[in-house]
């Protein structure tokens, strides 16, 4: 089988073995969730329930403030009574509103939606069902996934992409849901064929998971609905989850600057999104579960989870989730390389945390930043062939047109520049805050606008 890769990159230790080849175990039932109302990119919602009202899992509970492509519905993830609504600290560290719901009665009382077969269905009506269902990208950036399923009228599309690369250390959640639920992914896939009219689909992974090939390839000759879809291999090197990074490794296209995958001719979803579109069809399933990694050295129990959504670890009963807490000194949603450090272990889980990493301090990196070697190892490295260290340099100097002309849009923030650079410099942090201040400053500009008219 060809192994594919993208140029550049870097290779970093794994760190799998604690969870990888272990199956999902489901947690049990938490005695209280807290469901952030916003969970994806787009348009904000609103809360549906009210303090003290019965919901049951499955139950919409929130949806768009204003009826949109940009919004998705929340559901409850576990039934019981609503204790509060109010704002929390969320996986992204800022505060959102959320539902806290108690749990009350037995959990296998659900709402979801009746079966919907989407092979006779309109496209209209299969859209309709994933956006109901609260489906968005499960790899990270929360965007929904219905608008990803319809591109607008001119982008031609003939390749939709499987993102079962999973090149974050740490995380071994992809390939657990791949191993146990292959059937899913394989229907998954197949309904995103229908919908978007492309007939070529590949499966991407990394060649550190090619164990998990014969049991997909055995799935594929099984469904009557496989079509054209293959495995592509890939070489183990970080970023190669990334779409732009698995586009050109699958392909050998390029997503232009300022680009999108449909650009390149492609559609990529993460392997656990299309598990969940298939979930919406066949059980009438929104999404309100999360599988993910919990690992880390501070972990005495690493292992892949079920979890319901807005679930957190401090609730798991200590025989189920060991934590060593004297060891424990940074708590992680997302790999070590793209994740978000949070405060706290009642941070709830969401639909797009793939893994939650707590680490002790051996395993962080917490030297000092000195001053910059011009070794160009960020610039030799980078994934997106920019120049981190001339972005770096225009944001300290407060030139943030520099920084933008320079590539910083294009920078996916995979981090891979702080890892390389000797002088510990925190360049992927400094970027993250400059696009941050450039999009403030569009919405101020965008407000003097509206002011003038
Ligand atoms: S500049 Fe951006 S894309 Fe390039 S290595 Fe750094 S974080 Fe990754
Ligand atoms: S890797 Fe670090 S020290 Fe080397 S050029 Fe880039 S910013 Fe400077």
């Amino acid at each position: 089988m060809v192994v594919n890769s993208f140029k550049r990159g870097i290779h970093l230790p794994t760190r799998k073995r604690a969870t990888e080849g272990k199956p999902i175990e489901q947690v049990p039932y938490p005695k209280q969730v807290v469901i952030p109302v916003n969970q994806h990119f787009g348009a904000p919602n609103r809360s549906l329930v009210s303090v003290g009202e019965k919901v049951v899992r499955g139950q919409k509970i929130a949806e768009g403030v204003t009826p949109g492509p940009m919004t998705v519905p929340v559901h409850a993830s576990i039934s019981g009574t609503v204790a509060k609504i109010e704002p929390r600290t969320q996986s992204n560290n800022t505060e959102g509103l959320c539902v806290v719901i108690e749990a009350e009665g037995p959990q296998d009382r659900e709402e979801f939606f009746p079966p919907l077969d989407p092979f006779s269905c309109t496209t209209e009506d299969a859209l309709t069902r994933i956006r109901e269902a609260g489906i968005i990208g499960m790899g990270g950036a929360g965007f929904p996934a219905h608008v990803k399923l319809a591109p607008p009228p001119g982008k031609h599309i003939d390749l939709i992409i499987a993102n079962g690369a999973e090149c974050e250390p740490y995380l071994t959640i992809d390939e657990a849901a791949m191993t146990a639920k292959s059937q899913l992914l394989i229907q998954g896939l197949a309904i995103v064929m229908k919908i978007t009219g492309v007939n070529r689909a590949v499966i991407g992974v990394e060649e550190n998971k090619k164990s998990i090939v014969p049991l997909i390839e055995r799935e594929l000759r099984l469904e009557k609905f496989a079509g054209d879809i293959s495995i592509g291999l890939c070489r183990t090197r970080y970023p190669q989850g990334g779409e732009k990074m698995l586009i050109t490794a699958l392909t050998g296209r390029e997503v232009p600057s300022g680009g999108l995958p449909m650009d390149a001719g492609c559609i990529v979803q993460n392997v656990g999104t299309l598990i969940a579109i298939a979930e919406a069809f066949y059980r009438g399933k929104p999404l309100i579960d999360r599988d993910l990694t919990v690992s880390g050295g501070a972990c005495t129990t690493p292992k892949n989870i079920r979890a319901p959504i807005g679930a957190c670890i401090k609730d798991m009963p200590v025989e189920f989730m060991d934590i060593d807490h004297a060891r424990l000194v940074k708590i992680l949603f997302g790999g070590p390389m793209m994740g978000t450090a949070v405060a706290s272990l009642e941070t709830p889980i969401q639909k797009n945390t793939s893994g939650i990493i707590l680490m002790t301090r051996e395993e962080t990196i917490a030297e000092e930043e000195g001053p910059c070697i011009r070794c160009g190892r960020c610039i030799r490295n980078c994934s997106c062939s920019l120049s981190p260290v001339i972005m770096n340099n225009s944001l300290e100097a407060g030139d943030l047109d520099y920084a933008v002309k320079a590539g910083l849009l294009d920078c996916i923030e995979c981090g891979g520049c702080t890892y390389m650079c000797p002088a510990r410099i925190k360049l992927v942090q400094r970027f993250r805050v400059g696009k941050q201040r450039l999009r403030l400053r569009q919405q101020q500009a965008a407000q003097t606008a509206a002011v003038k008219k």
